[in-house]
């Protein structure tokens, strides 16, 4: 299934917030989106996932989500929204509740999508007693466990410190490696765009454009082994990025 914005503009009451948006994301590809803080990232993401209708434009799902999916479109979030009195089965567990797999298929998949996820042995482990980046691990699996057609991630591995950082994004792109799946991935870093990303759509401040859509030439394969030629690609971004941000930063609130 892909997934595409079609002339998508957006206002919160007065406040304009994108303007004609095109983007697809297609299956089995991983869209990286950076601009400027305020500039609409969000609001792409939640008008992706359809928690929010556009002003005008059109959201389509074009194609059928995998025959297995049990919801198309799953959320990861910077603050990882688990619940503490969960255990990570537990929150994993969670995506299921509404979904109509009995008790027996339930944990089958949540001990399946703590496998893929290296989680096994944390299954029984409470919120609290996990590290940010495991917590975000499990947050991932929660999303993983309905099999959804595209996973729309806002900016996951922000509340982490940079070396935790560093082990998800190695997590994530062998997870990619591994089950090809499909993402919106939203972030204001550079470095994990040109990771993860096989194109990364730059927008401008607000209201945000397409500025450009850069498409990262190295398979997600040698990605691993070419942090250098990466760096020299994250350097390309930046060019697009500059001006944006620093207009950003300069502008006055409208009080
Ligand atoms: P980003 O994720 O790029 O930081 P957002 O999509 O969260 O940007 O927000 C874009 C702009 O829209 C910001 O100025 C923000 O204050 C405003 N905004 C976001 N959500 C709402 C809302 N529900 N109501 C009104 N304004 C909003
Ligand atoms: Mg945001």
């Amino acid at each position: 299934m892909d997934l595409c914005l079609s002339d998508v503009s957006h206002r919160y009451g007065e406040l304009e917030v994108l303007r004609g948006i095109d983007l697809t994301i297609e299956a089995g590809q991983i869209v990286c989106v950076i601009g400027p803080s305020g500039c609409g990232k969000s609001t792409l993401l939640r008008l992706l996932g359809g928690l929010e209708r556009p002003t005008s434009g059109a959201v389509l799902q074009i194609g059928a989500p995998p025959p297995d999916c049990l919801n198309p479109l799953t959320y990861v979030f910077q603050d990882f929204a688990l619940l503490p009195w969960r255990t990570a089965a537990g929150n994993v567990a969670l995506a299921l509740e509404d979904q109509p797999v009995g008790r027996a298929e339930r944990r089958e998949i949540v001990a399946d999508v703590l496998a893929r996820t290296k989680l096994s042995e944390f299954a029984e482990v409470l919120p609290r007693q996990l590290s940010g980046g495991m917590k975000q691990r499990v947050a991932i699996a929660r999303a993983l466990a309905v099999r959804p057609a595209c996973l729309l991630l806002d900016e996951p591995l922000s509340a982490l410190d940079s070396q935790t950082r560093e082990l998800l994004l190695d997590d994530l792109l062998e997870l990619w490696l591994r089950e090809r799946f499909t993402a919106c991935y939203v972030t204001h870093n550079l470095n994990e765009a040109v990771r993860l990303g096989h194109r990364v759509v730059v927008l401008s401040r607000l209201p945000g454009e397409i500025r450009e859509i850069v498409e990262i030439d190295l398979p997600l394969e040698e990605r691993k082994d070419a942090l250098a030629s990466l760096q020299v690609q994250q350097g390309r971004l930046w060019e697009l990025m500059r001006e944006e941000a620093m207009a950003a930063d300069r502008e006055l609130a409208d009080v």
